[in-house]
């Protein structure tokens, strides 16, 4: 902190002054609101997985030995909820690190064969088309590939677990930046759901997403992964035809 002499400031310095001050606190409440409302919605997210382990943990107390089908049930329950509970805690400890850009660890890589790569293993593991569209030379560019990567990975985690229809990737380059996209064919996003889709723990459908295990964290993950190398993750959807995701990365961090 300097010390400032308010004598020797004018009028309209001093107008100034309090005007940024008031800018700055105004920041830092809204800040201080967006903390606490995430706080509130996290300890949400756990407690559902926690109520439902305590229930089950009371029902086999009760009734576990004597009762095969309570124990079975039980057990399945208290496994799936743990699961859960731990998904979500490394998904925040994800999002708690993304906010630091001295965190990357930056390298020039070929995301072109990162694209090939990513795409042939989710083709394999979940016996879905997904079609790749890219140039057959190397793409270099600099940053963090395993966090790149990792937003590719939820583009494509959604796309398979959203939709049923073919996939499609693309990359090319657009001047000084690389635009790659997730396009699927499915139901789209609702318009008036668009513009929270990247907000935390925001579903299109909770009761949908969480039979598929999702916490409405993938997508703010993602978002977050690449503004961190001065990049954006943008959605352009159209209800009943499908959603396209576009990473957008500038080819060298500045
Ligand atoms: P989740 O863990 O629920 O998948 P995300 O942040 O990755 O969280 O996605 C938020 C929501 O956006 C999802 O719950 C889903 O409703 C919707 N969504 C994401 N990707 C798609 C997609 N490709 N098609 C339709 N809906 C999608």
């Amino acid at each position: 902190w300097k010390k400032i002499d308010l004598h020797r400031k004018s009028k309209d310095e001093i107008y100034e002054m309090g005007a940024a001050f008031n800018h700055m606190i105004r920041r830092l409440s809204d800040n201080f609101e967006k903390q606490k409302h995430f706080v509130s919605d996290a300890s949400h997210e756990l407690r559902t997985p926690l109520s439902i382990i305590d229930s089950y943990a009371r029902l086999l107390k009760r009734w576990g030995a004597k009762k095969p089908d309570v124990l079975e049930e039980s057990l399945e329950a208290i496994v799936t909820e743990t699961d859960r509970m731990k998904k979500i805690s490394d998904q925040l400890l994800t999002l708690a690190r993304s906010e630091e850009a001295e965190a990357l660890e930056i390298t020039s890589f070929d995301i072109a064969s990162v694209c090939k790569q990513t795409v042939h293993s989710f083709s394999t593991s979940f016996q879905r088309t997904i079609t790749l569209d890219a140039p057959e030379k190397e793409v270099i560019i600099e940053g963090d590939e395993s966090k790149v990567k990792q937003a590719l990975y939820i583009l494509l985690d959604n796309a398979v677990k959203y939709t049923e229809q073919d996939i499609h990737v693309r990359l090319k380059e657009e001047g000084h930046h690389i635009l790659l996209s997730v396009q699927d064919e499915g139901e789209g996003i609702p318009d008036s759901d668009q513009k929270h889709i990247f907000d935390r723990f925001y579903r299109v459908d909770k009761a949908r997403s969480r039979s598929t295990g999702g916490s409405g964290l993938g997508l703010p993950i993602a978002k977050q992964l690449i503004r961190l190398h001065n990049g954006d993750v943008t959605l352009d959807s159209k209800p009943g035809q499908g959603s396209t995701f576009t990473i957008r990365l500038p080819v060298v961090q500045s």
